[in-house]
């Protein structure tokens, strides 16, 4: 009786479902299926910010709606965070917004830019929601493939022209979900100059910007020059600091990209918890350590299991950011067909790259949300089938 919109019905279909339906029969059957598939850390948030959030429920005074763009307190103390993080200054009363997670974001921004039939340009394979969010505003996604052989950094001489005039945003994601890939000065400074020349908002998703490895540092798209004209950058507590639940997020930048966001927020939700906010203000403005520990568990985990796939002899690059490894199928396979494969065989969920998007495809993707024993246990499988 209820038909959905035919904006809705546009909205890609879900790849999953066979998957899920293995999953669980294969654990009727009594395996203990190791789940590769989430990107969810199983790791919880740290102490210091939980006591905080236990104190700050308390307070009658955060029990009332919060206001829109977020307490002046939590946007200094995002300010805080880039300064001592990224060395950007960022001025809290312009440059800042709260977000009830950094997907909200993102799914909103076409609302705010977009007219009908205008384009959005898309990573691929990438996170769904740049795609989603941008048919939910009427908006076209174009497709810019992220190529092995490009270091999966998208090649912007091959947008055609007629695309990048009707184009109003560009989004993009280092390091990268799903393939683990980053970006350094010289290709963020071209993404800046393509947006700026064509008058397309630069929107980039940073929330993998603090799971780094080996000493590396990620770039926030701020500390390069001209950024400030033309983009607007994503982030969010729930990756940094073990959050996802807690559903809060920021965006910093260009202060008219923010404004028009802002607005279509004020229209929409009525801001984060307050005591969320006050929790987070204790994780952006304390000790780091904790961020540090994160990275080093989740580098252990990445050392185990990309040695175990070597040693089977798949293809996998050693990440230096984000907890996933993007794994090329062997030869006869496409992803899902590999995944199924790993399921039915090993009791191994992973998601298979056709997910993220058909240039995803040939690809799996690990995310390294299981401990250490875990993760030899699920190579001390795959060992006893064939690949
Ligand atoms: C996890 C994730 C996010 C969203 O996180 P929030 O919890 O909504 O802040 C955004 N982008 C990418 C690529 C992610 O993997």
């Amino acid at each position: 009786m209820f038909e959905i919109s035919e904006r809705l019905r546009r909205l890609p279909p879900y790849l999953f479902a066979e998957i899920d339906e293995m999953k669980k029969r294969k654990e009727e059957e009594g395996v203990k299926v190791i789940d590769f598939g989430v990107g969810d850390p199983d790791i919880p948030t740290p102490k210091h910010i939980v006591d905080a959030m236990k104190k700050a429920v308390e307070k009658p005074e955060n029990h009332r709606y919060p206001s829109y763009e977020g307490l002046l307190e939590f946007r200094r103390a995002v300010a805080e965070f880039y300064e001592r993080r990224k060395g950007v200054k960022l001025d809290p009363e312009r440059e800042v917004i709260s977000l009830i997670g950094s997907k909200e974001g993102i799914a909103h921004l076409p609302l705010a830019f977009v007219n009908d039939g205008d384009y959005v340009l898309v990573p691929d394979p990438g996170y769904p929601v740049y795609y989603s969010s941008t048919l939910l505003a009427d908006g076209i996604p174009y497709k810019v493939p992220l190529k092995k052989e490009n270091g999966f950094l998208p090649d912007f001489e091959s947008i055609p022209d007629e695309v990048a005039k009707k184009a109003k945003i560009m989004f993009l994601n280092y390091p990268n979900n799903p393939t683990s890939a980053v970006a350094e000065k010289d290709f963020i400074k071209e993404a800046i100059d393509f947006c700026k020349d064509r008058g397309i908002i630069l929107a980039h998703d940073f929330a993998y910007g603090e799971i780094t490895f080996d000493g590396y540092r990620a770039k926030s798209f701020l500390e390069v020059d001209g950024a400030f004209e033309v983009c607007i950058e994503f982030n969010s507590l729930s990756k940094t600091f073990n959050m996802t639940g807690w559903r809060i997020g920021f965006a910093v930048g260009n202060e008219e990209i923010l404004k028009g966001l802002l607005k279509v927020k004020t229209n929409v939700d009525s801001g984060v918890f307050q005591a969320v906010q006050e929790a987070a203000i204790v994780a952006l403005t304390g000790s780091y350590e904790c961020i540090e520990e994160n990275c080093r568990i989740y580098q252990e985990r990445r050392d185990v299991l990309v040695r175990g796939l070597r040693e089977l002899g798949l293809e996998v690059e050693k990440p230096k950011a984000t907890f996933y490894v993007w794994c090329e199928v062997p030869e006869g396979y496409d992803s899902m067909g590999f995944a199924k494969k790993l399921l039915e065989e090993a009791g191994i969920l992973v998601t298979p790259g056709l997910g993220f998007g058909e240039y995803g495809e040939g690809f799996v993707r690990f995310a390294l949300t299981r401990d250490v024993k875990t993760i030899e246990e699920a190579i001390e499988r795959l060992k006893n089938i064939e690949l």
